[in-house]
């Protein structure tokens, strides 16, 4: 289900591992439970585990997942798409919400107006730092996770929303077109199901996807998340 690699293009990032050694168990367990189907349940805490080792799973294997889409796609250009939007009703300024290096808000940046691709290499290349930083995702297990954890992994999921949605909603023909379309609608699911579970990002970060969440997951859902 998440074989792209094999298909490659260009591929935007390398892959990442999440090496942490519970990490291994609970990426097993969220995958054997994919398999049954039942995304709403598949991303729910399992009972004895951490919810922050639980949290770190997920943002790699969405990291790995939005980049793997993102790397299929040849349209995606500065030409193409000279702004950063989700279809005709959103368009998003770019600013490193954290400094990768210390995970704290970064009060220096100014908003960047930028190319969709240039935004979404920006994102990926922040997220990669902050992914590598042992001080933010510690390898062993042994290591707590820092404080603002929360904080950094929810910085990472709104700038991984806004990818989602450029992908889906200015490039769904092209992802059609590869045969990535039930591969990007479980995905993107998959996160949104993820997101809500765990109270990731307020309404107006998930606006662009409204109707998706509606759609997809279903009005209850969509009323569930937080202002
Ligand atoms: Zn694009």
């Amino acid at each position: 289900m998440f074989n792209l690699i094999s298909s490659g293009t260009k591929s935007a990032v390398k892959k990442k591992d999440f090496k942490r050694s519970t990490a291994q168990s609970l990426h097993k367990h969220s995958h054997s439970t994919l398999g049954n189907g039942d995304l709403a349940n598949a991303v729910k805490l399992p009972k004895d585990e951490q919810l922050n080792e639980w949290l770190a799973v997920h943002v790699v294997d969405f990291y790995n997942c939005a980049s793997l889409i993102f790397g299929q796609l040849n349209g995606c250009t500065d030409l193409n798409c000279p702004k950063m939007t989700a279809g005709k009703l959103f368009d998003f300024l770019y600013r490193c919400d954290l400094d990768p290096k210390t995970g704290k808000k970064d009060k220096k940046q100014k908003p960047e107006d930028l190319s969709a691709p240039q935004y979404i290499k920006r994102s990926f290349d922040w997220m990669q730092e902050l992914l590598d930083n042992e001080a933010m995702f510690p390898t062993n297990s042994e290591v707590p996770f820092p404080k603002n954890f929360q904080k950094v992994v929810k910085a990472i999921f709104k700038k991984l929303l806004r990818i989602y949605a450029h992908l889906v909603y200015d490039h769904f023909k092209q992802i059609t077109a590869l045969g990535l379309e039930a591969h990007v609608n479980s995905s993107l699911k998959h996160f949104l199901y993820f997101v809500i579970e765990f109270n990731l990002l307020k309404k107006a970060d998930l606006e662009p996807l409204e109707d998706f969440t509606k759609n997809r997951l279903g009005v209850e859902y969509w009323n569930k998340i937080k202002k």
